[in-house]
């Protein structure tokens, strides 16, 4: 792959509005409360799937990362999360019979900050999952981190209830971007850590990126960089900072004059792509990065790279069960959301035995055309006759209002537009939201609205 021609600068600029990341599609901006718990439970009994993937939302974090936009609540009590695991389990021990003639083959665990926990929570969690759900022998089971509030013995413990993966936060290695953020972390003690948990056995190691932060420089970045490869992590997700202070509170202690302009922003995406190209790794959908040999570039490779709530997986196949405040579930033709404040989410879960709060059934027309931009998203082509074949349409026809929106891409040499397939190219890999929108029947509703992040 040649990874200059990821940088047309005029066509970045061109084409940097704002744009979904379509972990979904629609989006969650689509999820509204006429979506019921008994729909929930139609879509369950009416999905196809047998095997399932699930994801825990453990939302208490020590310190507030001021460019965070998570959904989490800060917190320096311990006991906060008891009262939490107790109610979780509830909610477990409530939906896991709904899902029986399933097997779970991956479980993520994210936040908030799951490392929170404590051994002793971490294991009671664990044990009440594997009791109340069939994990597949091949489960793949992953956890986020924050080096910053856990011990070297965290990599042995979460190693031997069956975590398989890791996932550090990162974002950057330089004190004054660290400071601005409030992430004071030692970088000593993350590469100690990352060593110590590949001796314990974890074989896949992932780091999250974060360029656009205050005070970021090419020259403070590319030493963060540096050390990412020197670690030798299996996996890179690097992100873009979303400056939305409108939107998170917690941004607005972020001043606009220590923040990158679009030109440094786009210099430091572009060090950190050709960087990290340029050590090996594979440039995976439009921000993470793998080696060769990870299951991601696989996946990609092969063309089965599929997108969810949680990005870029190789587990396209499974329903997505969402346990805990906030999180979200994929299930059959249908998404939907648990309610999102704490106390609200305990109340529900007391009254009503359920948290869920919003989702969406999916019409026929939200289906293909989310498969299309999914297509897109992770493998930059769409063969026209399997979605003609699979859902009984003639593409062009079908899409007769959205292909002219193709047009201004097409022009500018990005995208090609056949009879039989749409092709991305790989110039156009940064842009891939902007296109996809092109088949997005929402995107009128929300057009001038800052209601998504900028592509760089
Ligand atoms: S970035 Fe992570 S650790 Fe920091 S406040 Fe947000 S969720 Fe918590």
């Amino acid at each position: 792959m040649q990874v200059s021609q990821f940088f047309d600068e005029t066509l970045l600029n061109k084409y940097n509005a704002s744009g979904p990341r379509y972990t979904s599609y629609p989006t969650a901006l689509e999820f509204h409360d006429n979506f019921t718990h008994d729909d929930f439970i139609k879509a369950i009994q009416n999905s196809k799937n047998h095997e399932l993937s699930l994801y825990v939302h453990i939302p208490f974090c020590h310190t507030l990362c001021y460019y965070c936009g998570c959904n989490k609540v800060i917190t320096r009590h311990r006991d906060k999360a008891d009262t939490y695991l107790e109610y979780l389990a509830e909610e477990i021990s409530l939906q896991a019979p709904l899902f029986s003639d399933y097997t779970v083959k991956q479980l993520h665990w994210g936040g908030g900050t799951p490392s929170f926990l404590t051994h002793q929570q971490i294991t009671k969690l664990v044990n009440l999952l594997k009791e109340k759900f069939t994990f597949s022998d091949e489960l793949e089971m992953s956890i986020e981190i924050d080096p910053r509030e856990i011990e070297m013995d965290l990599a042995e413990h979460l190693y031997s209830l069956g975590f398989n993966r890791l996932s550090l936060g990162v974002q950057d290695l330089d004190l004054k971007v660290q400071q601005a953020i409030n992430r004071v972390q030692s970088t000593e003690f993350i590469g100690d850590f990352i060593s110590h948990a590949k001796a314990v056995g974890f074989t896949s190691i992932n780091i999250d990126l974060i360029y656009g932060l205050p005070h970021q420089t090419l020259e403070t970045f590319a030493k963060t960089l540096l050390k990412a490869h020197e670690w030798d992590v299996d996996r890179i997700s690097l992100f873009s900072y979303a400056h939305m202070p409108s939107l998170f509170a917690a941004q607005r202690k972020l001043r606009d004059e220590w923040l990158p302009s679009t030109q440094q922003k786009f210099a430091l995406m572009k060090l950190a792509i050709e960087t990290l190209c340029g050590f090996g790794y594979d440039f995976i959908g439009m921000d993470h990065f793998a080696k060769p040999n990870d299951e991601l570039s696989k996946a990609q490779r092969n063309g089965t790279l599929h997108r969810n709530f949680q990005g870029y997986t190789t587990k396209g196949g499974c329903d997505l069960l969402g346990l805990g405040v906030s999180s979200i579930s994929a299930i059959g033709d249908s998404f939907s959301q648990n309610i999102k404040e704490l106390k609200a989410y305990y109340q529900a879960i007391t009254d009503k035995q359920h948290a869920q709060i919003k989702g969406v059934a999916l019409f026929d027309d939200d289906i293909i055309r989310g498969e299309v931009i999914r297509e897109l998203m992770c493998n930059l082509y769409v063969d026209k006759q399997v979605i003609n074949d699979k859902y009984n349409i003639n593409f062009d026809n079908y899409f007769v209002d959205d292909l002219p929106l193709l047009e201004t891409f097409i022009d500018d040499g990005l995208v090609e537009n056949h009879a039989q397939y749409i092709k991305v190219e790989q110039k156009a890999r940064l842009l891939i939201r902007n296109i996809c929108m092109s088949f997005d029947a929402y995107m009128k509703k929300h057009i001038n609205q800052q209601r998504f992040s900028r592509v760089i």
